[in-house]
């Protein structure tokens, strides 16, 4: 019995040690498969977060401020239109904005870093190969001490919404007949001149355009709009907005620099440059304009409108053909 008891201890001992490793077999396969499960999981998250990104055209990017290392998901290399997990510099990619865009980004990244906050910018950009894209940016500042150490965000292709609101805004405030300026972005312009100052207005009026339209038909009366838009257009290289008001009555705008004699001495060339036969299909129709000048000194749009419209009506009575400059 004497040697019983240490040879059933070493037996119990191996045993305890056999125990031991089958349980640490069974811990560490435990263990491999939650890991493995727990991969799987993650590697399904990150593809279903690569797709609804790459459909939603949203990348994330961030920047490591204390080397300026980046690191881009796969849909921010797709909207640069470069290979996915290739090599990224900072210099590089900002050679990819346009410059405008580059200076906007650059200030409000710097606002942020420097007060530790968030900035949005839509960047205009030219691809790899050459294509241009609208972005929205956006970047968060991450601060360890007050101290900016990384900057991350979303970058967003909004190509399409920016194509869109561009061609809304166009027909919006274009006069489709002619491209010129519409009567509402006029009205708009007028009434801002309080903050955004102006010279003077110069009402166009076509004369006898009713007998043109009468004579050649309607759509000959179009292309003469046209073709006064076009002469407008090229003697009023100086204004600041010219603009289609109405059947045949066009708008110029000047800006605040130009001289009281200037403006007069515009209507007048206004006048000669409209003045000339259009000629059309062997046709020689007679084209002219008078014009109406206003200074703006003081007073309201209104004001300065009423006092161009008076000045057009005193070159219409004075018999058309001609430029009438209102005296304050
Ligand atoms: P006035 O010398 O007094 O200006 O005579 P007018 O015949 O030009 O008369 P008014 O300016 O009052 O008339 C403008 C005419 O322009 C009236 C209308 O028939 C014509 N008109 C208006 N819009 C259009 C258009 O889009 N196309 C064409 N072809 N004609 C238009
Ligand atoms: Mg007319």
């Amino acid at each position: 019995m004497s040697d019983a008891r240490p040879r059933s201890e070493a037996m119990a001992h191996r045993l305890a040690g056999l125990a031991i490793e089958v349980t640490s077999d069974a811990t560490i396969n435990r263990l491999a498969r939650q890991i493995a499960q727990h991969k799987a999981q993650l590697a399904l998250e990150q593809n279903q977060f690569e797709r609804a990104s790459q459909t939603a055209k949203i990348g994330i990017w961030s920047c490591d401020l204390a080397d300026e290392s980046l690191n881009w998901t796969d849909s921010v290399y797709d909207l640069f239109e470069l290979p996915r997990g290739s090599e990224l510099s900072r210099d590089v990619t900002l050679r990819h904005y346009t410059d405008q865009s580059r200076q906007t980004m650059e200030a409000a990244r710097a606002q942020a870093i420097a007060n530790c906050s968030d900035f949005t910018v839509d960047a205009e950009i030219i691809t790899a190969s050459g294509a241009r894209r609208w972005m929205r940016l956006t970047g968060n500042v991450e601060a360890r001490d007050g101290v900016a150490v990384r900057i991350f965000g979303m970058k967003q292709d909004i190509t399409e919404e920016k194509l869109l609101a561009d061609k809304t805004r166009y027909l919006a405030e274009t006069d489709v007949m002619t491209g010129l300026a519409n009567r509402s972005q006029f009205q708009t312009r007028l009434g801002n001149l309080a903050v955004a100052p102006i010279g003077g207005l110069l009402l166009v009026d076509l004369d006898g355009f009713k007998q043109i339209n009468d004579s050649f038909g309607h759509a000959l009366g179009d292309q003469c709009l046209r073709e006064a838009a076009r002469r407008l257009t090229a003697c009023c290289d100086q204004a600041s907005l010219l603009a289609r008001i109405g059947g045949d009555e066009f708008a110029v705008l000047m800006g605040p620099k130009q001289t009281e004699s200037e403006i007069s001495a515009l209507g007048d060339r206004i006048v000669k440059a409209v003045g000339q036969p259009y000629e059309h299909n062997g046709h020689a129709i007679a084209l002219s304009a008078s014009v109406g000048v206003a200074c703006h000194r003081r007073g309201t749009a209104d004001d300065l409108f009423h006092d161009a419209d008076t000045a057009l009506y005193a070159a219409k009575a004075a018999g058309r053909n001609t430029s009438r400059t209102h005296k304050h």
